[in-house]
């Protein structure tokens, strides 16, 4: 059996400034370390928290990148200036960015692929929205996006990042998916990966997202599939990540 180490990941969105940075990698910096961990800041505060977790073991990502290498695409960070910046991680197809910057399967995979040939580590960002869950079709709404992701990307080259299921219906809605609606999808991901690379779907760290907090978390955790996790709100109070992170030690 593949014994994967748990991951939680630290999605701070448009939050945060200068003082309250320092104020969470102070606390964070302070706690021991209880499993591997992410922190994925704006754009803008990329460069303060890789100098803060610089001596630590705590990964930096950010939180999206450019579907194209270079040149005239104002507004847009390429997956080369994350690596120049000290990056390691990106979170790919955030449902956010899915909704509300229109994109498609198709410029996922288009980032996820620019993301690995610069060697930066994937959060491949999968889910449903409510209506298709209630209209019966979250593994056929997933599995279309992690295919378009596997018609561009080995899993071998995802593997050094992770999948990130996040139903949009827990996303910051208070309202997370059971433990068990979780594992259900967590373990179809793996199925769908393994008819890829066997040895490769079992290593690859599968993550839970949606109104993870640390009363949740351990239960969400203790599935099978579920790897740990891929955290907004509760990010954001250094406690409260901690406390997840601590969760899935
Ligand atoms: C997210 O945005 O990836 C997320 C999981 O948010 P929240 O934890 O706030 O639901």
């Amino acid at each position: 059996m593949t014994t994967r180490a748990k991951l939680v990941a630290a999605n701070w969105k448009m939050n945060g400034n200068r003082a309250e940075n320092e104020r969470w990698l102070q606390h964070f910096l302070a706690a021991p370390a209880r499993c591997a961990a992410v922190v994925c800041p704006p754009y803008p505060y990329v460069p303060q928290v890789v100098e803060a977790l610089a001596r630590g073991a705590c990964g930096v990502g950010a939180q999206n990148l450019s579907e194209h290498a270079a040149g005239a695409w104002t507004g847009e960070v390429s997956a080369q200036m994350l690596v120049d910046c000290g990056v390691s991680w990106v979170i790919v197809g955030h449902s956010e960015r899915r909704a509300a910057c229109g994109e498609t399967n198709e410029i996922v995979a288009h980032k996820a692929q620019r993301a690995v040939a610069a060697g930066l580590r994937p959060i491949v960002c999968v889910g449903e929205t409510l209506q298709e869950r209630e209209q019966g079709r979250t593994q056929q709404v997933v599995a279309a996006q992690l295919d378009a992701v596997l018609r561009v990307c080995t899993v071998a080259q995802v593997l050094p990042g992770a999948i990130a299921y996040e139903p949009v219906w827990a996303i910051g809605t208070g309202r997370t998916a059971s433990p068990q609606q979780a594992q259900e999808v967590h373990a179809a991901i793996r199925r769908q990966l393994a008819q890829h690379d066997a040895a490769g779907a079992a290593a690859l760290r599968l993550l839970y997202g949606g109104s993870v907090k640390p009363g949740n978390a351990a239960e969400l955790f203790a599935q099978d599939d579920i790897d740990g996790g891929l955290i907004g709100g509760a990010s954001l109070v250094a406690a409260d990540f901690l406390a997840i992170c601590a969760a899935a030690s």
